[in-house]
C-alpha cells in the first residue's frame, strides 16, 4: 500500500489473493522463505512508452502505453493487450498479477504479463486503428518474443488488431514465431482460440454445478458484456440447455425473457464484431426490452456469467442476486466483482462462485495451445482443441477442490482452490530457481 498507494485496482486484486495465501503460507513454512510473497507482489519489469499516430485527417495524436512483465518463473510472460481510454498503470498491474496465478492454472508453461493503451478504438476507421498499431509495435517489439513475452487480445484488441500488431512484429523483428495469440487462422492462429474464454467459462460452471449434483440444463442465466468473451459464453450456455436472458455494454442492457436463439446470437455477433454497433440497436432490431445505463444484475436468474470488465458488480448486486435466488456466478471477465460483491458470494451457502482467474482462463489456455502448434507448425482440428481446453478447464476445478475444501469433499471456497493451487505452481517454481 505505501508503495502504490494511487493503485486501487492493483491493491484490490493483491488483497484478494494474500486473504486466501496468508493462511496457507503460515500453515506450510516452505513458503514462507526467500520473500516469495513480497516477490510475487512486484512485477519483474515495466514498460511505458508514448504512442505517436496520425489519424484520416492528418492530424497527430499522442497515447500511452504499457506492457507489465509480471512474473517469468514458469515461462514467458504472457497476457492480453488492452485498448480503452480507461488504461492506466494500476489496471494492467492487476490484470498481469491476477495472470500469473491464472496461467499456472492452466498448467501449461506460461508466466504472467499484460499490456495495452489508453487509446479508444471506438469511432476509428480501420486505417486509423492499422496506424495505432503499427506505431506502437515500433516500441513494443523490442520487448516481446515467442520464448520471452507473448501478447494476446483483451477488451477493444481482437482479431483485427491483433493482425495488425503481428504484422508489424514481423517486418520489425524479420521473424514468423507466434509473438502474439488470437492471430487470424490464415496466419498461424488456432481454431477454438475466438470461442474459447467463453465456452471454458460455461465449461468450468458447469464442473461447479456437477460437483454439486445440478446442472446447466433448464436455468436462466445472465450474461453482461456483448464482446468476445460474452458471445461464445451465450453460445455455450445455450447449447447446455439454459436460456439466456441479458446481454450489455457500456451504456446498458438487453433482456430478452424468451431467452437468446441461435439466430439473435448470429445477428449480435454481426452487430458486435463486423458493425460494431451498440445493444441499443441489437434490442430495436428485435423489439426487446432495453434498460439504458443499468447492468444485469436485477433481473432474477438461476446463473451469472459477468462478462464485460472489472469491478462491473458490486455489493448491492450480489445481494440482488441472492435475495432472486441465484445459484451460480463463473466470472467470464477479470475481477468483474468487487470485494464485497465476493463476501456476499462467500456468505452464502446457496451460492457457487468462481472468481475470474479459474473460469476464465480457458482462452489463455488455448492461447498456450496456439504456442505449441506454431512451434511445431502444424494445426489441430477444433474438435482436438475443444477436447483439450474442456480437459483443462476440468483439472482446473478438480485442483481448486483440491486446494479449496479441507477433505476434499465438502462445500468448495473456489477463491481459495484457485489462489492456493496457482501460488503453489509458481513459489515451487521460484524455489527451484533461487532468489531472482
Ligand atoms: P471485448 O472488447 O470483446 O468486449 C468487452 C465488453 O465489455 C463489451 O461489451 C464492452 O461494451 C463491455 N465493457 C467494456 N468496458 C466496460 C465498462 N467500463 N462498463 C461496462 N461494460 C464495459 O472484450 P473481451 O470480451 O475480450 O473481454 C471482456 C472481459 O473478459 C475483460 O475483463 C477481459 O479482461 C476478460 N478476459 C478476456 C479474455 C479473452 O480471451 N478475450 C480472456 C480472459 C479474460 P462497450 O462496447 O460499450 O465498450
Amino acid at each position: 500500500i505505501k508503495r502504490d498507494p494511487n493503485q486501487p485496482e492493483f491493491l484490490q486484486a493483491v488483497k484478494e489473493v494474500l486473504s486466501s495465501l496468508w493462511p496457507f503460507v503460515q500453515q506450510n513454512p516452505r513458503y514462507a522463505q526467500q520473500a516469495l510473497l513480497e516477490r510475487l507482489c512486484e512485477p519483474e519489469r515495466v514498460v511505458q512508452f508514448r504512442v505517436s499516430w496520425q489519424d484520416d485527417k492528418g492530424q497527430t495524436h499522442v497515447n500511452r502505453a504499457f506492457r507489465i512483465q509480471h512474473s517469468n518463473a514458469i515461462g514467458p510472460f504472457k497476457g492480453g493487450m488492452r485498448f480503452h481510454p480507461s488504461v492506466n498503470l494500476s489496471i494492467l498491474k492487476f490484470l498481469a498479477f491476477e495472470q500469473t496465478f491464472k496461467n499456472a492454472l492452466t498448467t501449461l508453461p506460461m508466466g504472467g504479463g499484460k499490456g495495452g493503451s489508453d487509446f479508444d478504438p471506438k469511432g476509428k476507421s480501420d486505417n486509423e486503428v492499422m496506424r495505432f498499431c503499427q506505431a506502437l509495435m515500433t516500441e513494443l517489439y523490442r520487448h516481446i518474443g515467442p520464448d520471452t513475452d507473448v501478447p494476446a487480445g483483451d477488451i477493444g484488441v481482437g482479431a483485427r488488431e491483433v493482425g495488425f500488431m503481428n504484422g508489424m512484429m514481423k517486418k520489425l523483428s524479420n521473424n514468423t514465431g507466434t509473438v502474439f495469440t488470437g492471430r487470424g487462422l490464415t496466419y498461424g492462429g488456432s481454431l477454438i482460440r475466438p470461442e474459447a474464454t467463453g465456452y471454458g467459462t460455461v465449461y468450468f460452471a458447469q464442473a461447479m454445478l456437477q460437483h454439486a449434483g445440478n446442472s446447466m440444463e433448464g436455468k436462466t442465466v445472465s450474461v453482461s458484456g456483448s464482446g468476445n468473451v460474452a458471445q461464445y459464453a451465450i453460445e455455450k450456455a445455450m447449447e447446455f440447455g439454459a436460456k439466456v436472458v441479458t446481454a450489455s455494454d457500456s451504456n446498458g442492457t438487453v433482456y430478452d425473457a424468451n431467452g437468446f436463439t441461435k439466430e439473435k446470437l448470429l445477428a449480435l455477433m454481426d452487430l458486435k464484431n463486423e458493425k460494431r454497433g451498440r445493444m441499443s440497436e441489437f434490442a430495436q432490431q428485435f423489439g426487446l426490452e432495453y434498460i439504458d445505463g443499468k447492468t444485469p444484475w436485477h433481473i432474477p436468474v438461476d446463473i451469472a456469467l459477468p462478462c464485460a470488465t472489472q469491478n462491473e458488480l458490486n455489493e448491492d448486486d450480489a445481494k440482488t442476486l441472492v435475495k432472486n435466488g441465484v445459484i451460480c456466478v463463473a466470472e467470464g471477465a477479470n475481477m468483474p466483482s468487487t470485494l464485497e460483491a465476493v463476501d456476499v458470494f462467500l456468505a452464502n451457502e446457496q451460492v457457487l462462485y468462481a472468481p475470474g482467474k479459474a473460469s476464465n482462463a480457458g482462452g489463455v489456455a488455448v492461447s498456450g495451445l496456439e504456442m505449441a502448434q506454431g512451434a511445431q507448425r502444424l494445426y489441430w482440428s477444433s474438435q482436438e482443441v475443444d477436447a483439450k481446453l474442456l480437459n483443462i478447464m476440468t483439472d482446473i476445478h478438480s485442483n481448486c477442490v483440491a486446494y479449496g475444501s479441507k477433505d476434499g469433499k465438502g462445500r468448495v471456497n473456489y477463491v481459495n482452490g484457485a489462489n492456493i493451487a496457482g501460488f503453489v505452481k509458481v513459489a515451487d517454481a521460484m524455489l527451484a530457481q533461487g532468489v531472482c
